[in-house]
């Protein structure tokens, strides 16, 4: 069920599997295994020892971790996007009667984003949703809003790392059963940014049209080839230690 890169255990079976696994737990975060996401864990025992915890579950989001599993004899079924398990998360939550909660992003985006999220899911509970520019003396009362409103499920869109500090400062307090930190997945969903074309999507390209919709992000495309270094060097006895790289 997973494949062990760098320590981490990544889960290497299908989408629909993965949603069953979550399903099936009492409390679990999904955590989007990117390059960078990974990278940062690293830097950090914090997040290293979260991310490998029993309630916490990485998918290989990203063509840097899919192929770093390949190169290692430990391949993925498949790579599963984080925006595509927050999609069927909703669809479900819909048909159970599951309660959401929305933070992070742009005023404007989260709600555009939740109304359509009601458009797409008819059924869906959207028990509250709120933006992510928010001061830090503000987060007491947004914790004991989501509490009040007893949401199931939580999708925080803050960038990460912010994102993934916010669930792991709170996720033991907080009653949801499901938390995930989604990144640009609201800006989508609010119809701002769109997904690479499909064709981009099958070859692994969907980092190369993140950069050429937003070429800030080219600074950050380094971490894909150093993460595969790192992964090789690993396997090959070079880098013994990936604590702090
Ligand atoms: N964002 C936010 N608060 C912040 C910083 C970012 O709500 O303090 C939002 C931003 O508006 C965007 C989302 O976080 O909707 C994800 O940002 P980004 O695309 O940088 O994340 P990535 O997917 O690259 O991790």
């Amino acid at each position: 069920m997973f494949s062990n890169i760098l320590g981490y255990k990544i889960f290497n079976l299908n989408k629909d599997k993965l949603v069953q696994y979550v399903l099936g737990k009492d409390k679990v975060c999904v955590i989007s295994g990117n390059p960078e996401v990974l990278l940062n864990g690293m830097k950090d025992k914090k997040f290293y020892d979260k991310f490998n915890s029993n309630e916490f579950v990485i998918i290989p989001d990203g063509v840097g971790t899919v192929v770093s599993a390949k190169l290692i004899g430990q391949p993925v079924r498949e790579k599963i996007a984080g925006i595509e398990v927050m999609d069927e998360l909703l669809r479900i939550s819909a048909k159970e009667g599951f309660k959401v909660y929305l933070l992070g992003a742009s005023k404007d985006i989260i709600g555009k984003c939740s109304e359509n999220i009601k458009n797409k899911y008819p059924t869906i509970n959207i028990c509250g949703f709120r933006d992510g520019y928010f001061k830090n003396e503000d987060v007491n009362e947004i914790v004991d809003e989501i509490k009040k409103l007893e949401a199931d499920m939580l999708f925080v869109a803050l960038g990460s790392p912010k994102q993934e500090d916010f669930i792991l400062k709170y996720m033991e307090e907080l009653p949801c059963k499901v938390y995930m930190p989604v990144g640009g997945s609201f800006d989508i969903f609010a119809g701002k940014l769109k997904r690479a074309p499909n064709i981009m999507l099958k070859l692994g390209l969907e980092w190369l049209y993140r950069v050429w919709k937003e070429p800030f992000r080219i600074k950050r495309l380094g971490k894909i080839p150093k993460f595969i270094l790192i992964v090789i060097l690993n396997k090959i006895g070079i880098l013994k230690s990936v604590e702090n790289i």
